[in-house]
């Protein structure tokens, strides 16, 4: 296992001489972030490419395009947020006022998953660089060609004092890890998000894990299903459903099922075409091991559309599967790919009941026209977050913290969030000396007191 305490310490002697701090170098860092980015898009669009087959659109769309918007964001907002924040102070605290400190925690250390492999280490690198931090990347291996322009990007841009990027496998991970880190904040599976942390626990150093899990997508009898047959289709099978908010699974109303999956499959071939397979703008499955795993949940139900493979190519068609049940093989884990398994339900109880049953999703989605059906499902189940009549969506708005809740995940980023999460809250009370009231001390009964 590589030692990576000489880096880190360099990190920590960095930050100690406060430059990080300074809000004109947080400024010019993300500053140059966003040229760097700019200057090097064709490069990460090939390397997307070659990685999981993105197209130049999803490239620039959910992966480029959303990284450009968070720093023009950030740039906007960053004054603003490192300010000191003055709250009141209660009557009993006279003569004092209150003050709450953004500081920054020191060294930041960000793991990364594979499915957004750009996006995903970047996003939180931006609240890591606003917040006055020294960051270490670590993206995954098995997106190697983005891994490597990530390297390159951030070592032309920064010292790597300031900012590295560690590339490898768990082990390297996992040699990090057994560092004292002041911040971790990893974005994967659910079961490394347990090692992780108990890593941080050893040290006790503050977490974001951002998880997964099965994100549930209802779609009730009043809902304007060719909307949501195209927005369904859409979420899901961006990036061939490799996306930790695609909608896992649907629990569609039976009064409206045979109407909606013909909408469906008209809104899955208006996307992909006839031939999702031979289609070049068809992202591809990112290992073998994956498509394995993958082609094992094809056997469950029937097919209703798709279903067809290509092992050579690691491509899955968007595939949906009627006559599911819970105790299917594809409804114990998280998918994770092109694969749409559909649950009916008669009355709405029985789909929440239905979810309750299961760990809290990272993502919600519902189709309806009914604000009371609205409020019920969004008073009656826990989730990360998520959209009504739509999929996806929430997670593009610097407006909406984003993050999970139970299993799916702990703490929030994005926008302001982001900014938040890598930032200590400093309470100070700033007391007068002008006068002392003695009620505090033991045994002193006359009242202010000149000093
Ligand atoms: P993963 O947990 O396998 O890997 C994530 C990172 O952790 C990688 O950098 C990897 O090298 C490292 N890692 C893997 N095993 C490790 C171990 N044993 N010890 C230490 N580090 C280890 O996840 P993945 O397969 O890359 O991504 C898919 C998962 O991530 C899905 O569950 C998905 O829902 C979730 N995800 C969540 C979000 C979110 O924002 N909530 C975003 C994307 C993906």
């Amino acid at each position: 296992m590589e030692n990576y305490q000489t880096l880190i310490n360099q990190q920590k002697q960095f930050f100690l001489t406060g430059k990080t701090k300074e809000l004109h170098f947080r400024l010019e860092a993300l500053q140059k972030l966003r040229e760097g980015i700019r200057t090097n898009e064709e490069r990460l669009v090939k390397a997307l490419n070659t990685d999981l087959n993105k197209s130049e659109f999803e490239a620039y769309s959910t992966e480029i395009g959303v990284i450009l918007e968070e720093i023009r964001f950030a740039l906007k907002h960053v004054r603003n947020w490192a300010k000191p924040e003055k709250v009141k102070t209660p009557t009993t605290h006279f003569g004092s006022v209150s003050f709450i400190y953004p500081e920054p925690y020191g060294v930041a250390l960000i793991i990364a998953p594979w499915n957004y492999p750009f996006q995903l280490a970047i996003a939180p690198l931006i609240g890591a660089i606003a917040a006055g931090n020294c960051a270490l990347l670590k993206p995954s291996e098995l997106t190697p060609q983005t891994s490597a322009v990530l390297s390159d990007l951030i070592s032309e841009l920064f010292p790597r004092e300031f900012i590295s990027v560690v590339q490898g496998g768990v082990e390297t991970s996992q040699a990090l890890l057994s560092e004292n880190i002041d911040y971790i904040f990893f974005t994967g599976s659910v079961p490394v998000g347990k090692i992780v942390m108990e890593s941080a626990a050893k040290n006790l150093t503050p977490v974001t894990l951002e998880l997964g899990g099965k994100s549930p997508c209802i779609v009730h009898d009043d809902a304007n299903i060719k909307i949501a047959a195209k927005r369904i289709a859409w979420g899901k099978f961006m990036n061939a459903g490799q996306t930790c908010v695609a909608p896992d699974y649907l629990y569609v109303h039976q009064n409206i099922k045979t109407e909606f999956l013909k909408l469906l499959k008209q809104a899955i071939q208006e996307l992909y075409g006839e031939h999702p397979l031979t289609n070049p703008n068809y992202t591809r499955i990112v290992s073998s091991k994956h498509f394995k795993r993958l082609q094992s949940f094809l056997k469950d139900g029937e097919t209703f559309i798709g279903g067809n493979t290509n092992e050579d190519q690691l491509r899955i068609e968007p595939t949906v599967l009627t006559n599911i049940h819970w105790d299917d093989h594809v409804m114990q884990d998280e998918i994770f790919g092109p694969i749409l398994p559909i649950l009916e339900y008669h009355q709405l109880s029985e789909a929440i009941e239905g979810i309750h049953h299961h760990p809290k999703p990272l993502a919600l989605y519902l189709f309806t026209e009914s604000s009371n059906t609205q409020q019920t499902v969004l008073k009656d189940i826990s989730f990360g977050g998520g959209c009504i009549n739509d999929t996806i969506y929430h997670i593009a708005s610097p407006h909406l913290p984003f993050g999970g809740v139970g299993t799916s995940g702990i703490g929030s980023y994005h926008g302001k969030g982001s900014f938040d999460t890598f930032s200590h809250k400093k309470s100070i009370l700033k007391q007068t000396t002008k006068f002392d009231i003695p009620l505090r001390y033991p045994n002193v009964k006359d009242g202010l007191k000149k000093l």
